[in-house]
Order: C-alpha cells, then structure tokens, then sequence
C-alpha cells in the first residue's frame, strides 16, 4: 500500500492497482486545525470556551478509553469537555435529570450520551430528554429525520467522518454505486443518506442480505459498518474500489476493521486503516459540531 497522494487508481488497468491508504490521521489534524481557529474566536466574542458534555452511564471502563479521546480532542481544540458520571445503576427519571440540567445549561452546546446504554435506560429515554439543538452526535429523531430527508442536520459523527474521508479521496462521489455494510442508527443509515445526497446510487446491506459478496463487487465506494474482522475480503471487491473500514474490533489485543487488510492490498484502489482511518475523523468531527451548534446557539452562524 501506498500514502494518500496523487491521482486514484483507474479502474480497469492492465497491471493490478495499486492500493492507497487514506489515513484519517492528516484529515482529522485539518478539521480540528479549522476547529481551534473557530473556538478562539468564538471565546473572544463571548467570553467563554464552549462545552461538550460526554454523560456517562455506569462505570464500564472500556468505554473510558473513549471518552478520555473525545476529551483529549477537546482540550487540544480549546472547547471544555466535561465528563458527566452517574455512577452505578442509572435510573431514567436520573438520565431525564442530568439531560435537563445540561439541556439548560447556556455554556454547554453539545451534549453526547456514551453508548452503548445500560440495561436500565431505555434508548428512548436519551432520545426524548436531549435537546436536538445540542444533539452533536445527530442521534435525535428531530436530526436523524433531516438528515433522512436531506436537509443540514448534525449527523452522526462517525457517518459524517465518512463522508469527509471520501470526499477527500480525489474521485467524484456524483453517480458511483455505493455499497453500505451495516444499517445502524449511527452508522449505516446516515452514511447511506449522506451517500444519497451526493448523488451515489446506494444499497444497503445487513445480516439478512443475500449474496453479500455479489453486491460487494458492484461496489465503486464500499463504507463497511458490520463489527464483524474480517467480513469483507480482497476477493469480494470491485478492482479500484475505494473502501471505507469503519469497523473497529479487538481480535489477539489487536484493533482491526471489518476488512481483511491484507487481501484488500493490490485489488482496492484505496482503503482507509484501522486504526487511524475513521476514528480520528469522528473525534475532528464531533468537535466541529460542537463548535458549530455554539454559534448557532450564539445566533452567529447558520445550519451545518
Ligand atoms: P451495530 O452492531 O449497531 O450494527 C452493525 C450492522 O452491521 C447491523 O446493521 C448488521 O445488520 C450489520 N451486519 C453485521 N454482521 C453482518 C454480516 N455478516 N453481513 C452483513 N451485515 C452485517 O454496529 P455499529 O454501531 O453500526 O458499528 C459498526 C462498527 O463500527 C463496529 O465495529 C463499531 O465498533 C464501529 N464503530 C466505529 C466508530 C469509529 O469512530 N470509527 C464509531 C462507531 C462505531
């Protein structure tokens, strides 16, 4: 594999392609770049560093490596982060609470609910209780449905990382067969909305899809959202096809994709890496909602 740089790979070339790596590592450092500048300037006007709030249900502490990221890219773009903790059994009348707190809260302008939820709070709780205009993380009706329906919403960061990453993977999005992995609320689907919008043709597919593999090789852009290592092969691409691994899972206490790297190389004409492809996108991306939904909350800026 090669860095990202140069013209992509044509499809349909005699020798087989050579595959690039889109690191999102470079991608992530442009946002948060833009972000800091836009922070700095928002603290001049008003006075104080906007805050993310991360509101943390139960104490489970593989999920503190993430909050501890998304606070770390807080601190380093100049916005507050502030970790909210109900520690033990969350009750919804408790999540209902500290959601209205935050919801009230002028210097708070996003608020993300770690994921995945315990037991005890029914999803419904968090989607009901949190203010969409805080909703950085698009996971609210109100932002899921204009999003769906093509309006500028806050989607879901890691959706919208995908997004960037191909938009700055130097081939027009208008008019490609796009094939999506997964159908989740926070991946799958916006990614293909997202996908819509810029005028690819798009499938879905999920666990009931028949011939996966055959809808794969059709695939001009392949975004793979599914958590399952090694889902997809080299075998079942496109030669040329530029593949977006959002999978994130921890296989011998290593993190790999959903993409078998090693067969995607010479028959991909690139491939993001895991790590350092989507993830680091998301984190950019979050905060630039955040920094966002302040001036719109400040009234100095208009939709995302
Ligand atoms: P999810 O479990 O909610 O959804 C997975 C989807 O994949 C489902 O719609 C399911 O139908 C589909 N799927 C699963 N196995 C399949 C198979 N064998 N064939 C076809 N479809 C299949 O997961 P999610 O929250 O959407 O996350 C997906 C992956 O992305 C996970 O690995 C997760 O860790 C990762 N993730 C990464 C980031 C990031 O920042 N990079 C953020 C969120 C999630």
């Amino acid at each position: 594999m090669t860095p990202a740089s140069g013209p992509p790979t044509v499809t349909g070339s005699a020798s087989p392609p050579e595959t690039r790596v889109l690191s999102g590592t470079a991608i992530a450092a442009d946002i948060r770049q833009q972000v800091t500048a836009d922070v700095e300037a928002f603290r001049r006007k008003h006075g104080y560093a906007p805050a993310l709030a991360v509101l943390v249900l139960g104490p489970d502490p593989v999920f503190a490596v993430y909050v501890r990221q998304i606070l770390r890219t807080c601190a380093g773009v100049g916005l507050e982060g502030r970790e909210v903790r109900v520690p033990g059994r969350a009750s919804p009348a408790r999540v209902r609470r500290e959601l209205a707190a935050l919801n009230a809260d002028a210097h708070v302008a996003g608020i993300i609910v770690q994921h995945p939820l315990p037991p005890s709070v029914p999803l419904r709780t968090v989607l009901d209780a949190l203010e969409p205009a805080k909703d950085v993380d698009g996971v609210t009706p109100l932002n899921a449905g204009l999003v769906t329906l093509g309006y500028p919403a806050f989607a879901p960061a890691t959706a919208q990382a995908a997004i960037e990453i191909l938009e700055r993977s130097g081939r027009a999005l208008e008019g490609l067969h796009a094939v999506v992995i997964g159908r989740s609320r926070v991946v799958g689907r916006p990614v293909a909305q997202l996908l819509l919008r810029r005028h690819c043709t798009v499938t879905i597919c999920h666990t009931r899809t028949r011939d996966l593999a055959g809808l794969t090789r059709q695939a001009d852009v392949l975004v793979v959202a599914a958590g399952r290592p090694g889902l997809v092969t080299g075998a079942m691409l496109k030669p040329g096809a530029i593949v977006v691994d959002v999978g994130i899972n921890v296989v011998d206490g290593r993190i790999v994709g959903d993409v078998d790297a090693a067969s995607a190389d010479g028959v991909a004409g690139a491939i993001t890496p895991v790590p350092g492809g989507v993830g680091p996108v998301t984190n950019a991306v979050l905060v630039r909602h955040v920094i966002r939904a302040a001036e719109l909350q400040a009234g100095t800026a208009r939709r995302p």
